[in-house]
């Protein structure tokens, strides 16, 4: 098959994809009684080719996530159109803040005191304060990177002082399991701790709870997430592909 007719394949692929997660997160938000517009779809692109990334904007989708520096930047240099944004949702390493500070319309995956203030250095040489999400392990799994839920409270003071950087919310990843109910009390942790934090920080908007994955989101969306993050559900399965660290 020649590369050209591969392509129309997986676009047509693509689009079904797409159609059907835009439903479930429709159904999902009637089920919670919310409204379908305050629930922004992340398209998790890591691994994928630029071609499937503009295919996916051209059928609509605006925000896009990455999780490896590297591999995010060469994209964005090529592709950033006006209304696209895109999202850090991987670990970064503060060598890589000044970067990923530039690149990225909002980095979800703050988790230390550390790299928020290397991303507020950076920040700072810039007219616009970078939106952030502290993301925290609410499960307290060892493989997770995240603040742990005893440390955030004392972590977001800190960081809600940089004058840098705009916390606008919360991020998790739930742990990995059969079935998506069993998550539930996680993404409900969550939110119960951002509205814990909304009081105790009034000055930070904390309107966003980035949450729910392919496996989990609907879930996620009954709960209350603002943001969902998918990838496999939308451009497929990911194939281990050997790449240098970023
Ligand atoms: C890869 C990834 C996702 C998307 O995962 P899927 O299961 O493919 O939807 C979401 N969030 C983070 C942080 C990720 O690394």
């Amino acid at each position: 098959m020649s590369n050209d007719s591969l392509i129309n394949q997986f676009e047509a692929q693509l689009a079904e994809n797409l159609a059907s997660v835009w439903a479930n997160i429709e159904q999902a938000a009637e089920r919670a009684g919310r409204n379908y517009n305050e629930i922004t779809l992340v398209a998790v692109s890591k691994t994928k080719p630029l071609e499937l990334i503009k295919a996916a904007h051209t059928l609509g989708v605006t925000h896009f996530g990455e999780n490896r520096v590297q591999e995010a930047l060469s994209k964005i240099e090529d592709f950033h159109p006006q209304d696209v944004s895109w999202h850090m949702i991987g670990h970064v390493q503060s060598n890589k803040a000044n970067r990923v500070a530039r690149a990225f319309d909002c980095v979800h995956s703050v988790d230390s005191l550390h790299i928020a203030q290397a991303l507020d250095r950076h920040a700072a040489e810039r007219e616009r304060r970078q939106p952030i999400l502290l993301q925290v392990n609410i499960a307290g799994e060892a493989s997770k990177e995240g603040m742990t839920p005893q440390e955030t409270p004392a972590l977001a003071r800190q960081i809600a002082a940089l004058p840098g950087l705009e916390i606008q919310g919360l991020m998790t990843i739930a742990p990995l399991v059969q079935n998506p109910e069993e998550v539930r009390p996680v993404f409900r942790a969550l939110r119960a701790m951002r509205d814990r934090l909304r009081d105790e920080l009034p000055d930070c908007s904390w309107q966003h709870l980035s949450m729910g994955m392919t496996d989990d989101y609907t879930v996620a969306i009954e709960e209350g997430a603002t943001i969902v993050r998918i990838g496999r559900a939308i451009f497929g399965k990911r194939y281990k592909i050997q790449t240098p660290a970023s």
